[in-house]
């Protein structure tokens, strides 16, 4: 049998700084628990521009669809901001989501305890948060056609069209029941079915499919506007939280910020499986490139880190392996090792990039 494969494409910015800690990690897998992966890497985003003119070549894209694992960085920065619209570097992002066809959007919001301490009412509200929202991420009203700004009775209507097919709904309905089996057993499924068609068939169809294939798993529905108003008064009812492009899009971000940095968010964006049963699959960070501290050697590793423990765990099926990374992760925040985008108002040294990387790779 050969190795597990990897495709890293680290990108622009801080993308690179970041993906060479990950790059020692995965090294250490193969020297010390003897878990070797074949890693190739290429060029995605601006990076791939300035080489190819194009922000992903075919071969590139070739690649990804062939490995089990791709691992993104981050693309993008002021540089490339004056490029036609169709070379852009985020481009080449949409193009990997789209022709893998990543429907399924992991985002995990978790908080660490050594994280939760920055006042007393967060810290009530946030310690031992451990969520997860799977967002639908190849359909809804991002997609939905007609669209477009057009003439009507002497005036201009824009329009959008929220649409979803019921085989859309249930393939991203099993991946959440698939991680809740892991988890909590319980999905909270979120739409607007009390305005919404789509949200009727939404929630019509994921609890056909939890019936008939997931008797086991807990199902409640929420409509979105109060899932909002709920993840901000009392987060720690949810675990694993369903739901369409939109709403995924705005809860996930508003999830994130329950638990700090943008540095230490993680992502994992899966398709259907491939022949070898694993699921097609990309892990990045939840930031960006981060333009303003590129090269500084201050960027926070830990998001594109804990991206490669979901890799370990959901395209390796080393959730031991990635429990841990996750662990060490955790570890390192508690010993008060923290980079510049952790430290709080009573200040302290922070350590580098490489630092960081290090004393996790060392835990
Ligand atoms: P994009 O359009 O690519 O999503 P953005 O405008 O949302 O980019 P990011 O690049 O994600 O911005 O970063 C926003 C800010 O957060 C950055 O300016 C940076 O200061 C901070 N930041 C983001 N990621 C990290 C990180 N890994 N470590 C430290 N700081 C970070
Ligand atoms: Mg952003």
């Amino acid at each position: 049998m050969s190795n597990p494969s990897i495709l890293i494409l680290a990108g622009d910015g801080i993308g690179p700084e970041v993906m060479d800690e990950v790059k020692k990690i995965i090294t250490w897998y193969g020297d010390k628990r003897g878990l070797a992966f074949d890693v190739t890497e290429d060029l995605v985003g601006g990076a791939a521009y300035d080489a190819h003119g194009v922000p992903l070549t075919d071969e590139t894209m070739a690649k990804a669809q062939e490995v089990d694992a791709v691992m993104l960085g981050a693309v993008g920065g002021p540089k490339y901001d004056v490029l036609d619209f169709s070379v852009k570097p985020e481009r080449g992002l949409l193009r990997l989501r789209k022709e893998m066809d990543l429907f399924a959007n992991l985002r995990p919001a978790q908080c660490f305890d050594a994280l939760a301490d920055f006042s007393s009412l967060k810290k009530d509200l946030v310690a031992g948060l451990d969520i997860m929202i799977v967002r639908e991420l190849t359909s809804g009203v991002y997609f939905g056609q007609p669209r477009g700004i057009f003439e009507e009775n002497g005036e201009r209507v824009g329009l959008n069209t929220q649409r979803y097919t019921e085989s859309e709904i249930a393939r991203v309905a099993r991946s959440a029941f698939e991680l809740a089996k892991r988890r909590d057993n319980r999905v909270t499924s979120v739409e607007k079915a009390n305005v919404m068609e789509s949200g009727i068939l939404w929630r019509e169809v994921v609890t056909a499919i939890r019936d008939a294939e997931y008797p086991e798993i807990e199902l409640s529905h929420m409509y979105a506007d109060n899932c909002a108003m709920q993840l901000v008064r009392r987060p720690k009812q949810f675990d694993v939280i369903l739901t369409d492009n939109l709403f995924g899009d705005i809860l996930s971000d508003c999830a994130a910020m329950l638990t700090g940095s943008l540095g230490m968010l993680p992502s994992a964006s899966l398709g259907a499986p491939m022949a070898n049963g694993r699921p097609k699959a990309m892990y990045e960070p939840v930031h960006g490139s981060a333009p303003d501290i590129a090269g500084q050697g201050k960027a926070n590793p830990i998001a594109c880190i804990l991206s490669f423990a979901m890799a370990l765990r959901y395209s390796f099926d080393q959730g031991d392996e990635a429990t841990r990374l996750e662990k060490a992760v955790e570890k390192v925040l508690a010993d008060g090792v923290r980079t510049a985008d952790l430290m709080g108002p009573e200040g302290g040294t922070p350590v580098s990039t490489t630092e960081m990387g290090a004393k996790i790779l060392a835990a």
